[in-house]
């Protein structure tokens, strides 16, 4: 257990807002869990690197929250110190190159992209994640990867090109190392205003289509040389419920949680699905979805 009150104060001297027993039940799209011992707001490169510096040199344990769009939050909350990217904000357009704070929502960076008619990116429309977030992740769809769209990336241990992100399925050094992404240059492609806002329609329109409305965080596993929402549809997974939570019946990689789910809810029913995925096929389902603080055994995968 680290001691809170020292962090405050060195976080506070430096300008950083610092926030103890902070809820994160509002800080994710399952709106589960519980409370972070110490959350901290940098809304600068400078104080990123000041924080990510002082955690290292004292080991204590830490992570980076971004729009919470793929993580499951303990509902008994996370003792490290959480870095919080929601005051990195800024988007500035030079010719080709958008670059955007990590806190900037994925809509917004759409939105002035479209409005500098540059694109490529519209497949991204309608996941509601942060730009850190999808970068650390290479989150990506119908095909695309938005890592193939970096120019660098500017993060807390330096600055990377795109050949030194590492992007892989779903993964980036950044991710890898926790390595926080401050912000992040893009090379888009020049578009036409009218052809890229009927892109972008049209991937809306197909999210829609192939996903559940309702709080997820997207797909739980990854599609690892199979189609994880195929192989648990086949195991008769479909609508199957354990207390506050149920696989989606429009798609069965899709777990949705009640109005006052329980993560343990979750994380039961993602063991539930592994277990049984794994007797009747033999396939070992790997979670995209990632944890944030401690689950019991019995919760945890
Ligand atoms: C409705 C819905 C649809 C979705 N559709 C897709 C999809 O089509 N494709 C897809 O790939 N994903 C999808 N997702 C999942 C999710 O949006 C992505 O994984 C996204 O990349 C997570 O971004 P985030 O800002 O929410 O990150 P968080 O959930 O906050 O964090 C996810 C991981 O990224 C790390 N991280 C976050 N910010 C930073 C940062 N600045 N620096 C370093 N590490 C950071 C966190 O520590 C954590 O390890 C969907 C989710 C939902 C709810």
């Amino acid at each position: 257990m680290f001691n809170v009150e020292h962090f405050v104060k060195i976080f506070s001297q430096s300008g950083i807002c610092c926030k103890q027993n902070y809820s994160l039940k509002d800080k994710n799209t399952y709106k589960t869990g519980g409370e972070a011992r110490l959350a901290i707001f940098p809304d600068s490169a400078e104080k990123v690197k000041m924080a990510v510096d002082v955690i290292l040199s004292e080991g204590v344990d830490y992570s980076v929250l971004g729009a919470g769009s793929n993580l499951l939050i303990s509902d008994d909350g996370y003792e490290g110190i959480l870095i919080s990217t929601e005051c990195l904000k800024g988007i500035s357009v030079s010719g080709n190159l958008i670059t955007c704070y990590a806190g900037e929502r994925v809509c917004d960076f759409l939105k002035q992209a479209l409005y500098n008619s540059l694109g490529g990116v519209e497949f991204l429309n309608g996941i509601p994640a942060s730009i850190g977030g999808v970068v650390a992740m290479n989150a990506g769809c119908f095909g695309k990867n938005v890592g193939d769209y970096v120019s660098y990336v500017v993060a807390s241990s330096g600055i990377y090109s795109f050949a030194d992100c590492e992007f892989g399925y779903r993964t980036s050094r950044f991710k890898a190392q926790k390595d926080v992404v401050i912000s992040v240059c893009f090379n888009l492609e020049n578009v036409e205003y009218d052809q890229s806002e009927s892109k972008s329609e049209y991937f809306l329109k197909l999210r829609k289509n192939k996903q559940p409305k309702g709080r997820s965080c997207g797909s739980v596993f990854k599609n690892d040389g199979y189609y994880a929402g195929k192989v648990i549809e086949g195991c008769n997974l479909k609508g199957f419920r354990l207390g506050s939570a149920r696989v989606s019946e429009r798609h069965a990689n899709f777990i949705l949680a009640d109005q006052n789910a329980k993560s343990a809810d979750i994380s039961r029913l993602i063991r539930h699905i592994k277990q049984t995925v794994k007797e009747k096929s033999g396939i070992v389902l790997q979670e995209e979805i990632e944890y944030l603080g401690k689950f019991k055994d019995e919760d945890y995968t």
